[in-house]
C-alpha cells in the first residue's frame, strides 16, 4: 500500500522517515519546505499539496498540531478526505470529539479513519519505541498495522468505538502534565533550601514521588538547563483542555488537573507557549528566587 504522510513537525519527520527506511512507498507534504526535502532525501516523493498526495496514495498518515488543522486537511475543501485515499490514521492528539466528527463525516464518503496518538516523545519518535493508542475499525486496524510497527513499539488496540484512543491519550498528558509541574514546584522548593539537584532525583527516582518527569524530563532536559524544543507548552495546554473538555461532557470532576490547567494557561500568557514545557520550571524559580540545576558542559540531549 502506497503511504501518504501530512504533518513532518518535531513528531512526523521522525515517523515519516522510519516508515521510509522500512521499506514503505511514501508520498510526503507539509508547509514546511524544509521538513519536506528532508523526506526527499531519506528517499520519500514530494508532493506540493495535500490534495495533490491525496489522488497519489490509498492511506494517508498525518501528524498535525490542532484538532482544527487535522479538520482542514482531512475534511476541508481539497484535503485527504477528498482524493483516492481509503483509509486515514491521525498521530495527532486531536481529542475524541474531532475524531468523532471527523469520523463521521469520512465514513459518509467511504474513508475509514484509525484513531492513532501517540505518547514517547520526540525520541520515541526517532527510535521507534513510540506508544500508539488505537481504535476504529478492526479491519482498517490490521490494514494500517505494519506501518504503525515501524513507528512505534507498544500498539494498543482499544476498540472500534471512535476517539476512545484519543480519550486514552489525553488522560495520559494531563497525567504528564499534573506530575510534571508537581514536580517542579517541589524541586525548586528543595533547592532554594539548599538540596542539591541532581541528588533529589537520584532520592525520587527510586522513591515513591517517581514520574516520568522526575525520571526522564528532569534529567535529560531541565537539570542541566538545556531545555531541548520537544513538546511545546502550547501543545500540552491543548491536550489538557481537551481533556478538561471531556470531563466536563462526561460529567466528571478534575480538580487537580483544573489547577494544571490554569497555571499553564498562565505560563502562555507570558510568553511560553512556543517553548518547550519543560521551561515552565523557570516560573516556579522566578516566584521563589532560586534556579534548580546549572547548565552543564555537555552537548544538551537532540
Ligand atoms: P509540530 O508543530 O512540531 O509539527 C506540526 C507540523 O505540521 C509542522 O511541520 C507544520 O508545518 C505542519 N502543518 C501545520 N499545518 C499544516 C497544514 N495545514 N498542512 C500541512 N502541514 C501542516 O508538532 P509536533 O510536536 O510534531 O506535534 C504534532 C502532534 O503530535 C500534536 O497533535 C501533538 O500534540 C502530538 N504529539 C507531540 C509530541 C511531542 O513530543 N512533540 C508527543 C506526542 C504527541
Amino acid at each position: 500500500m502506497r503511504l501518504g504522510f501530512v504533518g513532518l513537525g518535531s513528531m512526523g519527520l521522525h515517523m515519516a522517515r522510519r516508515l521510509c527506511d522500512a521499506g514503505h512507498e511514501l508520498v510526503v507534504f507539509d508547509l514546511n519546505d524544509a521538513a519536506v526535502q528532508t523526506l526527499v532525501d531519506a528517499g520519500a516523493k514530494r508532493a506540493d499539496s495535500v490534495s495533490e498526495l491525496a489522488n497519489q496514495v490509498e492511506c494517508g498518515l498525518v501528524c498535525l498540531p490542532t484538532p482544527d488543522i487535522v479538520d482542514t486537511v482531512l475534511i476541508g475543501e481539497g484535503g485527504l478526505g477528498a482524493g483516492s485515499v481509503r483509509t486515514i490514521v491521525d498521530l495527532s492528539t486531536s481529542g475524541p470529539s474531532a475524531a468523532q466528527r471527523i469520523g463521521a463525516e469520512l465514513g459518509r464518503r467511504g474513508i475509514r479513519l484509525v484513531d492513532a496518538p501517540v505518547s514517547g516523545g520526540t525520541i520515541g519518535a526517532e527510535a521507534g519505541t513510540l506508544t500508539i493508542m488505537i481504535s476504529g475499525e478492526d479491519a482498517a486496524y490490521h490494514d494500517v498495522r505494519l506501518a504503525l510497527e515501524a513507528i512505534g513499539k507498544n500498539l494498543f488496540y482499544l476498540g472500534g468505538q471512535p476517539g476512545l484512543a484519543q480519550l486514552m491519550k489525553l488522560i495520559n498528558n494531563t497525567l504528564c502534565a499534573v506530575s510534571a509541574i508537581s514536580a517542579f514546584e517541589g524541586l525548586v522548593l528543595g533547592a532554594k533550601a539548599g538540596l542539591d539537584p541532581q541528588t533529589m532525583l537520584d532520592v525520587i527516582n527510586v522513591s515513591s514521588g517517581q514520574s516520568f518527569a522526575t525520571s526522564i524530563k528532569i534529567p535529560q532536559c531541565v537539570v542541566n538547563r538545556s531545555f531541548p524544543p520537544r513538546f511545546t507548552s502550547a501543545l500540552l495546554d491543548k491536550d489538557v483542555r481537551l481533556c478538561l473538555a471531556e470531563a466536563e461532557r462526561l460529567g466528571v470532576t478534575m480538580p487537580i488537573s483544573q489547577q494544571t490547567r490554569q497555571f499553564i494557561a498562565f505560563a502562555l500568557s507570558q510568553g511560553y507557549g512556543d517553548q518547550d514545557y519543560g521551561n515552565l520550571i523557570k516560573i516556579f524559580e522566578g516566584w521563589a528566587g532560586t534556579q534548580f540545576g546549572t547548565q552543564t558542559a555537555q552537548e544538551p540531549v537532540a
